[in-house]
């Protein structure tokens, strides 16, 4: 989508701080970290968010999470434990309608979430 900022991100049209990139997903940095470790995963194909998953896309949300799993192994933080957060729309708080996965790790989370 040519107005996306995560699209763009992707195609590399803005810089990232890049995590982890396969065929179906990209991971990088949050500009604005909430935690010690704060990524987002995103698929690479635009969709708006959670409530635009369909039995069609879902593989891609499966493999973001195979990916999660991975990634806080091989980061070190998959012991401790961490948190994976989606917000979806204007109530859960979305500023960036492209289906992304906050990763945050590296202290205690509080509950409930704010
Ligand atoms: P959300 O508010 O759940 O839609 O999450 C969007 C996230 O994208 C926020 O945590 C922002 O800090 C982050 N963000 C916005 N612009 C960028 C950027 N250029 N690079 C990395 N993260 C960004
Ligand atoms: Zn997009």
């Amino acid at each position: 989508m040519s107005d996306c900022l995560f699209c763009k991100i992707i195609a590399g049209e803005i810089p990232s701080k890049k995590v982890y990139e396969d065929d179906l997903c990209y991971a990088f940095y949050d500009i604005n970290p909430q935690a010690p470790t704060h990524f987002l995963v995103v698929p690479k194909e635009h969709m708006q968010s959670v409530s635009a998953v369909t039995d069609g896309n879902a593989p891609v949300v499966g493999h973001i999470f195979a990916v999660i799993a991975r990634l806080a192994g091989e980061l070190g933080f998959g012991e401790a434990g961490y948190r994976v957060v989606s917000n979806i729309g204007e109530a859960g708080q979305q500023t960036v309608p492209h289906l992304h996965f906050h990763v945050l790790a590296g202290r205690d989370m509080t509950w409930p979430p704010g």
